[in-house]
């Protein structure tokens, strides 16, 4: 039991698996309430109850594209509401949902870095961030990537929705019946919507998370006007790709570390180190 608990701390070197599962039940949840609008509509709303009838010699649908213009219209709507809603600004109350998992995970890591140099520096010389959000630094260096994630989440639901006009006309046309319809564009939600979202959160869940390690450690070390390093930690088993494995307990500048974090599925940390930590006869690649 011990063994197991170790090991799966080892596999998760940001501890944000918690944070990451949250994110991905609550993509689930939602794209699956799209799921269940998107059935309700095809199969018993009155704009496709005549889907039935359709025969492949009679292009209904190119006589009534205002059926396939109003499903679109439709679709945006609910894509607005549950899974585009609220705005990628950091410190905003309306902070889209999504984002809100990416803003705990940059808090997490700029309270790790804080409390670490804290614990070396003392409280008298690190000031305590109580509320990362309400400091102009971190909110400036959150606001571009929250802003660029909140345009990824927009694409992928631009791609769901291109592909669900794509296959309800093609469904349409072949005059297939509205639960096979129904059924075909909820796989299109699965495949688009909700495995592009989860890669996206993983990903970023993790890559935020470092960055507010890094971030705070730059602040930091401005302030106590020493040089910061980050040392990369990798998970140490056998998903971790090789180039990471060659990174793994070696120390990096912000300008390098900046460069690597941020990769697909990455679930390596970066832990800010201050120059006077490292180890005797440490080698910073980068410097
Ligand atoms: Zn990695």
């Amino acid at each position: 039991m011990a063994k197991r608990s170790k090991n799966l701390l080892k596999t998760d070197p940001t501890r944000t698996i918690t944070l990451r599962n949250r994110a991905v039940g609550e993509i689930n949840r939602r794209y699956t309430k799209v799921q269940r609008l998107v059935t309700e509509s095809i199969v018993t709303n009155k704009i496709f109850s005549n889907v039935r009838a359709l025969d492949q010699n009679d292009f209904v649908f190119l006589r009534s594209p205002d059926k396939l213009e109003a499903f679109d219209v439709w679709l945006n709507s609910v894509m607005n509401e549950i899974i585009l809603g609220g705005n990628a600004t950091p410190n905003s109350a309306q902070l889209n949902w999504m984002l809100q998992y990416f803003k705990e995970s940059y808090t997490r890591g700029v309270k790790k870095t804080n409390n670490n140099f804290a614990g070396i520096y003392g409280r008298n010389q690190i000031p305590n961030r109580v509320d990362v959000f309400s400091i102009p630094y971190h909110i400036s260096k959150t606001s571009l990537l929250f802003t660029r994630d909140f345009a990824q989440l927009k694409g992928i639901t631009d791609g769901v929705s291109q592909q669900l006009s794509f296959y309800l006309s093609e469904g349409l046309l072949k005059g297939q019946n509205p639960n096979k319809i129904a059924k075909t564009l909820n796989e299109r939600i699965d495949v688009i919507g909700k495995t592009r979202s989860r890669l996206l959160a993983r990903t970023e869940i993790i890559n935020i998370h470092n960055l507010g390690m890094v971030n705070e450690g730059q602040a930091l070390g401005e302030l106590l006007g020493e040089n910061v390093y980050y040392e990369w930690i990798t998970a140490e088993d056998i998903k971790v790709r090789d180039s990471h494995i060659s990174r793994n307990n070696k120390f990096h500048t912000f300008e390098r570390v900046s460069q690597l974090i941020g990769e697909p599925n990455c679930r390596c940390a970066t832990p800010a180190i201050p120059e006077s930590q490292l180890p005797e006869g440490a080698k910073v690649i980068g410097k």
